[in-house]
């Protein structure tokens, strides 16, 4: 239920991320932890982009909630779809969190949450749980936690696009 592996660049969190991001769908939490400048922005620019956003993602220093919007093939009748990626740093706590709506936005699309602790109450606990931990300037540590069946799945799915097997 849990795999562990060292980071050696920024492309490669990036890489992590995009294989991560390929398997997301509406509903679908990620709750990332670390501390700053331990890869957790980085590695949602590869969620982001596995995704198949065409937005750019941001480290928001200002804004709490990014919205990324993807494209599905203009097909009639269907809404485009959405990521959203909380930056939980500036929040006071679980109640402030809790007025965002988070619920809602799990209904419209998957949910990137950034220091998820600090608003963890506010989260539903099924997961896909990322501690990100600096090792030195090019190296960061991951340990993937799946909370809940789906994200079993999920980090099943990860190991065997990553590392060809399972
Ligand atoms: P956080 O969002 O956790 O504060 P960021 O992703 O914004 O962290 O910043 C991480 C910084 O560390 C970036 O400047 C990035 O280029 C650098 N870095 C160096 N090595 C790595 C690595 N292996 N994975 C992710 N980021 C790395
Ligand atoms: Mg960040």
């Amino acid at each position: 239920h849990s795999l562990e592996f060292i980071s050696r660049s920024p492309e490669q969190t990036r890489r992590a991320g995009m294989h991560l991001g390929a398997l997301l769908k509406p509903g679908d939490l990620i709750c990332l932890l670390g501390d700053l400048g331990s890869g957790k922005t980085t590695l949602v620019q590869g969620i982001s982009a596995g995704w198949g956003s065409l937005d750019a993602v941001s480290s928001p220093t200002f804004v709490i909630v990014n919205v990324y919007r993807r494209s599905n093939g203009f097909h009639a009748g269907k809404r485009e779809q959405r990521l959203f990626h909380l930056d939980a740093y500036r929040l006071s706590g679980p109640a402030e969190a809790q007025a965002l709506d988070l619920d809602e936005m799990l209904e419209a699309g998957a949910l990137v949450v950034e220091w998820a602790d600090r608003v963890q109450t506010a989260l539903p606990k099924e997961c896909l749980e990322i501690a990100m931990r600096y090792v030195d300037d090019d190296q960061r540590d991951l340990v993937l936690t799946a909370r809940g069946s789906r994200y079993e799945w999920m980090l099943r799915e990860f190991r065997r696009r990553v590392y060809g097997v399972g």
